[in-house]
């Protein structure tokens, strides 16, 4: 498994920049372990004129087959591993995007310490990859990469170049030319469509996959024309996990074409994809629910405690109710991309005194949090460690103590209901943990109980006999009786 990266340059751009690009000396020939073998960087060339890094995958069939069999999750086939032992070694694939991804990771970032101003400057590029499986052909070669800016070479690999009349291999020789594009738009490209050509992932496909993709195709994979096939390919065809990265990239979408409307998300994925009669996606209905709930309260000023990107707040924006806004994340990159999407910088004045984004971690009390007559939480308790849950309480029900407090989490039992999910396995990478009904129920009583707060559970999404509802939420009010209680819950 082979590819080829190569750029020109000139005196004052020489083109071996590609070395501080790439995170690699052109000087060195370094070899990296991977799960799967072992990737080597190598220069076959390197001048000021013309340089070249060439990235080779020695896979360990040995080590592929121990993998797969020690996964032992349902449905990853032994008999389908027999296939990659005889192809993987040789063909581009998956298996070379995520050596890609590990040997160049802060390449593909666009971080380079040395030379900070270099990853965002386009040069000439040149990738070549002798022998890519390609499903779908030439054709599909071309309507994958034209979009994104690249001039496309593709030529049919024969099967046996002795007996022409055999005819073609699935595999082709590719080389892609652009001047117009960076190094790290070019690996980013590459780690997605790679394996979206090859069309057989050599691992499970797990839900935090959604992730990766929409992290590798930011900036170029929502306004892609062949979205759906790369999302749906990319994804091994899992139907849940496409149609969640599709609304979250019609999300995307929709917020740089400011009409943002909730549910025209539901439509437009809707309209695109063939099967019939989709339910509203689970995100939204929670947003749904969650409004409801805060217009019920009568509550004004709202905060949204781990905003995440920002949806809520800005579906909160559309309701005149809402005065104040106020969106808490403890992760910077989350609240930059919310606040690309509520457009803050372009907002009217009136509208922008509405709302606030900051930073903070809900694990501390925090002054800034005081005075509101709501706060949400939603998805967000189990992506705390449970030890840091009493810290959470006390920052949230015990000094901020709004009026009104909801509280969204997965329900456990729900999980056996998704197809896409192997059993025992959490919705997302990052949760600590996921609840039964009666778990949070516990803890939602016991919370309300040592903080003067009445509480009840409200289903979100189809609430199914057996496993209950996909999603729980808890409505905490402040009981009227309050002061009693509050004091009782100083001195516990
Ligand atoms: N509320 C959003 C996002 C849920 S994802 C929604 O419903 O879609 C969970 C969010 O919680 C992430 O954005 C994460 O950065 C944030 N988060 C996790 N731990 C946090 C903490 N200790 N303080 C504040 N935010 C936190």
């Amino acid at each position: 498994m082979f590819l080829t990266l190569t750029t020109t340059g000139t005196p004052e751009r020489p083109a071996t920049d590609l070395g501080y690009l790439l995170h690699k000396h052109p000087d060195k020939a370094q070899a990296f372990s991977t799960s799967y073998g072992t990737a080597h960087v190598v220069y076959p060339e390197a001048d000021d004129q013309r340089c070249t890094a060439a990235l080779l995958l020695e896979v360990d069939a040995v080590a592929l087959v121990r993998r797969g069999k020690g996964k032992g999750r349902g449905g990853a086939p032994d008999a389908a591993l027999a296939q990659y032992v005889n192809d993987r070694p040789y063909a581009a694939s998956s298996l070379l995007a995520v050596a890609l991804s590990s040997v160049f990771s802060s390449a593909m970032k666009g971080t380079c310490h040395a030379r900070p101003e270099l990853p965002a400057e386009p040069r000439p590029l040149r990738v070549e990859v002798p022998a890519l499986p390609a499903r779908g052909g030439a054709e599909l070669v071309r309507r994958l990469f034209e979009p994104l800016g690249w001039a496309v070479a593709v030529e049919p690999v024969a099967l046996d170049s002795e007996f022409p009349e055999w005819g073609d291999s699935r595999y082709v020789r590719l080389v892609l030319e652009s001047q117009a594009l960076t190094v790290a738009e070019a690996l980013r490209h590459l780690y997605v469509l790679l394996p979206v050509l090859d069309d057989a992932k050599h691992y499970w496909v797990a839900p935090d996959e959604v992730d990766k993709l929409l992290r590798a195709g930011e900036g170029w994979l929502a306004e892609h024309p062949e979205q759906k096939l790369i999302t749906s390919r990319y994804l091994s065809r899992r139907w849940s996990l496409t149609r969640q990265a599709m609304e979250r990239l019609e999300l995307v979408r929709l917020a740089e074409a400011d009409d943002s409307e909730v549910e025209e998300i539901d439509n437009a994925v809707g309209a695109e994809t063939e099967e019939e009669q989709r339910p509203t996606p689970l995100a939204v209905q929670r947003r749904d629910a969650i409004i409801e709930a805060l217009q019920a309260s009568g509550a004004t000023r709202v905060l949204d405690l781990g905003c995440g990107q920002g949806q809520l707040v800005q579906a909160l924006l559309k309701d005149p109710q809402f005065t104040q806004i106020t969106g808490v994340d403890v992760s910077m990159r989350a609240l930059t991309i919310a606040s690309r999407r509520l457009k803050l910088d372009r907002m009217g004045e009136r509208q922008a005194s509405r709302v606030t984004l900051f930073q903070g971690s809900l694990a501390y009390t925090d002054k800034r949090l005081k005075g509101y007559d709501a706060a949400v939480l939603s998805e967000v308790i189990e992506h705390l460690d449970l030890p840091r849950l009493p810290a959470l309480e006390y920052a949230v029900f015990g000094a901020a103590r709004p009026r009104t407090v909801l509280v969204t989490t997965p329900n456990v039992e729900y999980n056996v209901r998704w197809e896409s999910l192997p059993a025992g396995h959490v919705r997302h990478g990052d949760h600590r943990f996921e609840w039964t009904r009666e778990e949070f129920r516990a803890w939602a009583d016991a919370v309300a109980e040592r903080h003067g707060y009445g509480v009840r559970f409200v289903p979100v999404g189809p609430d199914d006999p057996e496993v209950g509802p996909p999603t729980q939420m808890a409505v905490f009010e402040i009981d009227q009786a309050g002061p009693k209680n509050e004091k009782e819950a100083k001195a516990a």
